[in-house]
């Protein structure tokens, strides 16, 4: 029995969340959803985005599903991510079957550094019309973010992906802290017996475009995974297509890439992919790598036969493609 504490949140959190909890329940797996409030419903009611309670329900439970806060979001999942110290931010990039990719064959993952860097929150006005922002690159930090992915790489290696690793930083431009950065990652990768690469974040943003195929594990810094991996969602099929996982050494919070997209709420055209996918890797997370994979195919041959919501081309609500994925679970 799984512990799942769940965030709606706002907007189409409301829709896409029930989609992903209807095909975790057509797994035949026990969970114990436990409902948790955070957004800008909660903080209208009670003034609190983040109330204490959901605080506790996220420490108490195996993991956390999430789906999107709206205005209060910096105060919501910023926030929680701290709180849960889940110190890498996951987005696997996959092109599927039946979408409309820019490219096919992607099969990757993009490690994003989700503690420090120019997120570090050291802003400062020095004086009038002089700013600053300070960027954090710490050993430990550093360590902990490669030991991550490469972590990641061998175990992508026994399923038969690559296992190579490739860092994106800008060394030649921030020397003291993308120094530290890149010779920290070399110092990392001698204790695996796995291909390891590095390029300038520049050059890596045209990688991407320009040879997607060629990459496994691309593990980088808070802002370039940031920006990276919004253009890496642009190839497979834009944002309604893509999960992403906050994980530590303790906790681990799995939620769609999407925000609460106020302008589709309320309608059940939200397309529920990107949620199950994040459930997927919740999954995955969890140890249950045998039902993530069902759900996984599942879930693909639902793409490839169009029954999906309109923006991939069919003509079903958020639940009824929900309804489709599980029916293949319970076959
Ligand atoms: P927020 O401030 O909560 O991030 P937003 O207005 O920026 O809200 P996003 O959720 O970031 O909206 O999404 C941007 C646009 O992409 C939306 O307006 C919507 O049209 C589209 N979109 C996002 N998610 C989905 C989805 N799951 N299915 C279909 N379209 C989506
Ligand atoms: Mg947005």
């Amino acid at each position: 029995m799984y512990k799942i504490c769940v965030i709606e949140g706002d907007g189409i959190g409301k829709e896409v969340i029930p989609a992903a909890i209807t095909v975790l329940k057509a797994t035949g797996l026990e969970f114990d959803f436990n409902y948790a409030e955070a957004g800008d419903e909660v903080f209208e009611k009670t003034g609190v985005a983040l109330p204490e309670k959901t605080i506790e329900a996220a420490k108490n439970a195996d993991a956390v599903l999430f789906g999107a806060a709206g205005e209060t979001a910096a105060d919501v999942i910023v926030k929680l991510r701290k709180i849960l110290d889940t110190y890498a931010n996951v987005r696997p990039v996959k092109s599927y079957n039946g979408i409309n990719c820019l490219k096919t064959g992607i099969d990757y993952v993009i490690v994003r550094e989700n503690t420090e860097g120019l997120y570090a929150g050291i802003e400062a006005e020095i004086a009038d019309g002089i700013t600053t922002a300070t960027r954090v690159i710490t050993r430990s930090a550093s360590e902990k973010i490669f030991k991550f992915a490469f972590e990641m790489a061998k175990n992508r290696k026994e399923e038969g992906k690559s296992g190579k690793v490739t860092c994106a930083h800008k060394a030649n431009v921030l020397k003291i802290t993308d120094g530290l950065f890149k010779r920290t990652f070399y110092d990392v990768s001698k204790g695996y017996n796995l291909p390891a690469e590095d390029f300038y974040v520049d050059a890596m943003n045209m990688y991407i475009i320009s040879r997607p195929e060629t990459f496994d594990v691309v593990v980088t810094s808070n802002l370039f995974g940031d920006i990276l991996s919004d253009g890496a969602a642009g190839m497979v099929g834009g944002l309604g297509m893509a999960p992403s996982g906050n994980v530590g050494d303790k906790y681990g919070l799995f939620e769609p890439i999407h925000g609460s997209a106020p302008d589709i709420a309320g309608k059940q055209i939200a397309n529920p992919t990107a949620t199950i996918l994040a459930a997927v890797m919740m999954l995955r997370f969890l140890n249950e790598n045998k039902i993530a994979e069902m759900v996984e195919k599942a879930l693909e041959e639902v793409l490839e036969l169009k029954l999906t919501t309109p923006d991939l081309g069919g003509t079903l609500s958020t639940s009824q493609m929900a309804e489709e994925v599980s029916k293949r679970l319970k076959n």
